[in-house]
């Protein structure tokens, strides 16, 4: 069983990710195994799966969130329409970004066992994938790959953590996970080790993250789907 420790938990390390120039991401070694045998699959299905996100940084993260907060990026609400962070008081603003963006250290995106996929065979060229639910849907742009995904990525470990909204992050179909790292992984990263992480970073609305760290652990970090048998127990390739 692998279990990553709080450093990788929390994006701080690279020691437990590989980069495959081949697939145009960075995965832990045993998710990579398991994504190789997974595109071999949606091949045979006429399906190109490519990773647009794989591994991320605690420092990306941080990026991200500190743009956000400053409005150099911009600010969705649970509709995906724009808001106004003008009229938003500080605590109003870090439960924005915390619908589409993880708080840096608490992303599932560190452990190197996620990976958001598209179809790059159903997609018209120029076009960009967004990752909103209307593409993976019944007459969205990735319909076959998000009717696909669910059947046939328990096989090789893969499940769907954000397999519907739970309170906290937005269903997220494009998202697999790599349970046998990240199954057993979850529960060592507690409120206490999300908050080590924090303590010396330069993070934009610290002062509402640290007073509502426990809710935001709870809601963000442990109300996922939790992975079936057959995942946990995929087969090491
Ligand atoms: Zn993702």
């Amino acid at each position: 069983m692998s279990v990553l420790n709080a450093e990788q938990l929390t994006g701080r390390v690279r020691s437990h990710v590989l980069d495959s120039p081949e697939f145009g991401c960075i995965l832990h070694p045993e998710a990579m195994a398991a994504f190789r045998g997974l595109r071999a699959a949606a091949a045979k299905s006429d399906i190109d799966l490519v990773a647009v996100s794989s591994f991320r940084s605690f420092e990306h993260q941080l990026t991200i969130w500190n743009d956000k907060f400053h409005g150099r990026r911009p600010l969705l609400d649970r509709d995906g329409s724009a808001l106004d962070r003008a009229v938003l008081a500080e605590a109003e603003l870090v439960r924005a970004i915390l619908l589409w963006s993880a708080l840096p250290g608490a992303s599932r995106h560190h452990w190197g066992t996620e990976i958001d996929l598209i179809d790059r065979a159903a997609l018209p060229s120029r076009q960009r994938p967004q990752l909103v639910p209307a593409e993976y849907a019944p007459g969205g742009v990735f319909e076959r790959l998000g009717a696909w995904l669910p059947q046939h990525c328990e096989g090789y470990g893969f499940f769907l953590p954000y397999d519907r909204d739970r309170g906290g992050v937005r269903p997220e179909p494009w998202h697999l996970s790599f349970a046998p790292v990240s199954g057993p992984s979850l529960p060592a990263l507690t409120a206490d080790v999300l908050a080590a992480a924090l303590a010396g970073a330069d993070l934009a609305g610290a002062g509402v993250v640290r007073r509502q760290l426990h809710d935001i652990h709870a809601r963000y970090v442990r109300a996922v789907s939790p992975p079936g048998a057959t995942a946990l127990a995929a087969v090491r390739l």
